[in-house]
Order: structure tokens, then C-alpha cells, then sequence
């Protein structure tokens, strides 16, 4: 965490101790966005994790970081990059010395037949470049929601939200939404968090349940959203 909003000594709002006032239901789209700009003061340089440097290198990484750090696929995303820099020469590639480059990633056979598929499918039916396109997106190997999301969001730029592990977790223990399942809790979200901030504010709750908001327990001392969020002090 790099900054705390105004309130208090420790950064938390002065109205911590206030925890009858606080809300047990869904936030109002005031509440979720003073979530944001909470976050936004905390976590000023957040931003996608992955290391890329081009939309096709960006797609790779995202596939390859299903159930794996971000930190453990930027180790071997250099020496792939190197030896396969582009959808052309990845189509081309024996699976076999994939596997052998990023072999210390989780499913490292299954991610290598992704990323060799795909960029045979990108050659075959988008002339080698990745589709700006949530569907078209979709039918590429290794690619679902959330993947395209990400593309769509930090490739390409536009108004996107990603729900991942941690947006699911955090989005729903603060009271942004309320809801089952990761798209259902994207679409919510779409409709309650400030409009123009969707792929900002993906990357404060990621960048949040990475550093506070831990699956396990989650660090609410330390917290700067008490008096906002359902689930203070009740985990
Ligand atoms: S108060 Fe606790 S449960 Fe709520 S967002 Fe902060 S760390 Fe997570």
C-alpha cells in the first residue's frame, strides 16, 4: 500500500468506530464509489502485473496465468518471447520445447498447447493479430471471460472489468454486489462502480486482495474501508 486517504494517524477514515452505522447491505453507487476513490489513494500505481510488451504478448501471458502467479509467469515469459516472438512463429512451434520453456508454471502441458494453438488459430483467422473482440476472443484456446476482459481492458484499452479470484472476493465481502458467480458478479459491477472507472477499479481490488484483503484472513485492522465495508470485523 503507497498511500491512505485523510482521516486519521493510521489513514483510516475517522468514522471507523462507528460500526453500527455501518452498512450490512449493498452499497449505493455513492458508497461504491468513495470505495473507489479510497482504493485509487491507496494503490495509485496499480496496473496488470503481467509483463508484455505488444496486445499478442499480453494474450499469452494472461492464458498462461491461469491458477499462477503473475510474478511466476513473468519469469518465463522473457525467454518465450525470445525464442517465439509473435503469433507466426509460436504457430510453428514444437509443443514439446514450449512446454520445456515454462515448465515451472502450473499446467505447463496443457498452457503450451494454448499458446501454440492459438497463435496457429490467430495466424488462420485473424491474419496473425488478435482480435479486438469479446467474442471472437472467446474462441481462441485457453481464453474465456475474464481473459478477453483483460485484453480487451489493458491491450487495447477499452471500459472493461475483469472478475478474477480476488475482484469475486472483495467486490462481494465489501458490498458492491451480491452475487454467485464471477460474471454475474462482472455484470453488477458494470452497473454500480462509477461510470469510465471499470478497468481502474479491477486493478484497486485486485491490487486489495492481494495486500489486505487476503482469502484467508483478511487484514481489516488494517483495512482503510471499516466504515464501508459489510464485512468488517466479521470474518
Ligand atoms: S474491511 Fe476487511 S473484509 Fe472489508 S475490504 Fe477491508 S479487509 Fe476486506
Amino acid at each position: 500500500m503507497t498511500a491512505k486517504p485523510a482521516g486519521t494517524a493510521s489513514g483510516r477514515p475517522s468514522s471507523v468506530g462507528a460500526a453500527c452505522s455501518r452498512p450490512r447491505k449493498l452499497l449505493t453507487k455513492a458508497r461504491a464509489a468513495e470505495v473507489i476513490d479510497r482504493l485509487a489513494r491507496c494503490y495509485p500505481d496499480a496496473r496488470c502485473a503481467l509483463d508484455h510488451g505488444s496486445v499478442f504478448e499480453l494474450l499469452v501471458s494472461v492464458v498462461l496465468s491461469a491458477q499462477t502467479t503473475d510474478v511466476s509467469v513473468n519469469k518465463v515469459t522473457p525467454a518465450l518471447f525470445a525464442a517465439w516472438p509473435d503469433a507466426a512463429a509460436l504457430a510453428g512451434a514444437d509443443p514439446a520445447a514450449v512446454q520445456e520453456v515454462i515448465r515451472t508454471i502450473g499446467m505447463y502441458r496443457q498452457k503450451a498447447s494454448n499458446i501454440v494453438r492459438l497463435s496457429q488459430k490467430l495466424l488462420e483467422d485473424f491474419g496473425g493479430e488478435v482480435p479486438q473482440d469479446f467474442d471472437l476472443l472467446q474462441t481462441l484456446p485457453g481464453v474465456g471471460r475474464k481473459s478477453a476482459n483483460v485484453v480487451l481492458s489493458v491491450g487495447f484499452g477499452e471500459e472493461r472489468l475483469a472478475v478474477d479470484t480476488h475482484v469475486f472476493r472483495v467486490a462481494n465481502r465489501i458490498g458492491l454486489c451480491d452475487e454467485p458467480t464471477p460474471e454475474k458478479t462482472e455484470l453488477a459491477l458494470v452497473k454500480r462502480l462509477p461510470e469510465g472507472r471499470l478497468s481502474e477499479s479491477h486493478h484497486y481490488l485486485i491490487w486489495h486482495g492481494r495486500r489486505v484483503c487476503h482469502a484467508r484472513k483478511p487484514a481489516c485492522d488494517a483495512c482503510v474501508l471499516p466504515d464501508l465495508c459489510r464485512s468488517f470485523g466479521r470474518l
